[in-house]
């Protein structure tokens, strides 16, 4: 209920002007891409690198949705600019996917046009499963056009990822398997905790038996960051962990040091209310840290 809430203030543009209290600090990299830049530029020295998220979502107008892309285009040349080991990801909405599934493409093209001429790397992520189809097509697209430029976020809790699993696995593109963070109804997902996590092992192993490169495992769950180190083991596939900012910050930096390749997912911008609940409605140890942390405890 209050991600409908927070989803129609964000698209009324109510809480574009609130500051980050200091409970949302550990899951946002600030504000501003100076802040971003600086949480990458932290995290670089620890050997772990950095998806940078400029917040936003759900947006009804076009304005808003290229005032992102252009935002982004910028991030691309900051990022370029510096040494510093750092990629992006956008959310399909936050591209104009509300407004049109053309406004996505055109956008997403611009993003991609500009990441291929600065060598950096751009991830979709996957928001509810009413934007699957048109998120993956358009990726797919993309990846044909700009070879491994691109990356695209999948849902083992969604029926359909197995197929579109086969549907992907060969083309010159990343995939970022997650669980996924949104509730879905029972006709569309595995709605049980175990039956999710059977499903992320399966569509893990998948990945790593068809593809030699572009592996990316979302999630902080041990189970899982075993599993993807036995298939490595298995099949040799080059692959990447990828953990959230304000997440399990030392095991990040313990695999680094093991020397796997890590990266952290570090959003940032004024947007961030949906984002923060999203963490918190996820897992009880972040709820209780937000509960302290107002506590003063
Ligand atoms: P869970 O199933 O939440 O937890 C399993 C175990 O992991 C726990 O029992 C515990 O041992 C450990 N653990 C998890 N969280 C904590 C914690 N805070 N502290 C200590 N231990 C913990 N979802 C989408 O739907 N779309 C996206 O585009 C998307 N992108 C993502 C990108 C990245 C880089 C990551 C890491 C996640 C992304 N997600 C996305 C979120 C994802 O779908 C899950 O909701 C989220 O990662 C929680 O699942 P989990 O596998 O990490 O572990």
């Amino acid at each position: 209920m209050c991600d409908k809430l927070t989803q129609r203030l964000i698209a009324s543009g109510s809480v574009v002007t609130l500051m980050i209290p200091p409970i949302a600090r550990r899951f946002v990299a600030g504000e501003s891409t100076a802040t971003a830049l600086e949480q990458t530029r932290r995290m670089n020295a620890e050997g772990v690198k950095v998806i940078l998220n400029l917040l936003g979502e759900h947006y009804e107008n076009r304005t808003a949705a290229a005032a992102d892309t252009e935002g982004y285009v910028q991030l691309i040349e900051d990022i370029a600019a510096s040494p510093l080991d750092a990629c992006i990801s956008i959310k399909p909405s936050q591209l104009g996917l509300d407004i049109g599934a053309e406004v996505f493409r055109d956008n997403l093209r611009t993003i991609v046009a500009a990441a291929d001429a600065n060598n950096v790397f751009v991830w979709c992520d996957m928001e509810d499963h009413t934007t699957t189809e048109p998120t993956l097509s358009t990726v797919a697209q993309l990846a044909e056009r700009y070879p491994w430029t691109v990356g695209q976020c999948l849902q083992s809790n969604l029926r359909r990822t197995a197929d579109d699993l086969e549907r992907v696995v060969d083309l010159p593109m990343k995939i970022r398997l997650v669980k996924g963070a949104y509730d879905e109804p029972e006709s569309v997902a595995y709605t049980e905790k175990e039956a999710v996590n059977d499903r992320y092992k399966t569509d893990l192993e998948v990945l790593f038996e068809s593809r030699d490169r572009g592996v990316a495992v979302g999630s902080h769950d041990p189970e899982m960051i075993d599993a993807a180190v036995d298939y490595h083991e298995s099949y040799g596939s080059d692959f990447e962990f990828q953990l959230l900012m304000g997440v399990r910050e030392d095991r990040q930096r313990e695999l680094a040091s093991e020397g796997y390749e890590v990266w952290q997912y570090a959003p940032y911008g004024d947007q961030w209310l949906s984002y923060f609940w999203r963490r918190l409605k996820e897992r009880r140890e972040n709820a209780l840290f937000a509960l302290r942390a107002v506590a003063g405890i």
